[in-house]
C-alpha cells in the first residue's frame, strides 16, 4: 500500500485511458492522477486538491474537478459515495468492495478472492447490473486500537 508507483506505470495507464476518450494528455491531468495513485486512501476532491497543489501551485479547484470527472470517464478511478461525506475517489482498479470505518469516517479496499469474490445475485426478471458493490460498515484496526487502547490494558 505504501510502495510507491512507478511514473512510468502511471504515464501508461493515463495513456490508455484517455485513448478511450480522445483527450490529451497533460501535465496536470497525470499529476493529479499520480496523486490519486501514491496514497490510495479514497481522498475528497477537496484533499486531492491540497495533495495535488503542494507540488503545482498553480492548480486550480476546477482543473481538479474537470480532471477527476475526466479520470472516472476514462474509467481509470472511481467514484465511492458516501453518506456522510462528499464524494471520494478510488484508484484502485482491481475488484474489491468498500469498508467504511463508523468512528473516523475513513474507506478502506476490501480485496475479493478473483475465484469466489463474485456474489451471487439472484435478480428479479428485467434488471440488468451493469456493476455491483457491497459495503461493509464497522471500526477499522486503528480506530479499533485507540479505542481499546484508552482504557483496559487485556492480557
Ligand atoms: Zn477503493
Ligand atoms: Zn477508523
Amino acid at each position: 500500500m505504501a510502495k510507491k508507483v512507478p511514473i512510468d506505470f502511471v504515464d501508461e495507464r493515463l495513456n490508455q485511458g484517455l485513448a478511450k476518450t480522445g483527450l490529451r494528455f497533460t501535465a496536470q491531468r497525470r499529476h493529479i492522477y499520480n496523486t490519486l495513485l501514491q496514497k490510495r486512501d479514497h481522498p475528497s476532491a477537496e484533499e486531492v486538491f491540497m495533495r495535488a497543489k503542494a507540488e503545482m501551485p498553480e492548480l486550480s479547484m476546477a482543473t481538479v474537478y474537470n480532471t477527476l470527472d475526466t479520470l472516472v470517464k476514462c474509467g481509470l478511478i472511481r467514484q465511492v459515495t458516501h453518506d456522510r461525506g462528499p464524494t471520494r475517489y478510488c484508484s484502485n482498479l482491481q475488484k474489491h468492495h468498500h469498508f467504511y470505518c463508523n468512528e473516523c469516517n475513513g474507506v478502506f479496499d476490501i480485496d475479493v478472492d478473483p475465484e469466489t469474490g463474485e456474489p451471487e445475485f439472484h435478480m428479479p426478471p428485467g434488471f440488468t447490473i451493469s456493476h455491483w458493490e457491497i459495503l461493509f460498515r464497522g471500526v477499522c484496526p486503528e480506530c479499533n486500537a485507540k479505542k481499546n487502547g484508552a482504557g483496559s490494558s487485556r492480557s
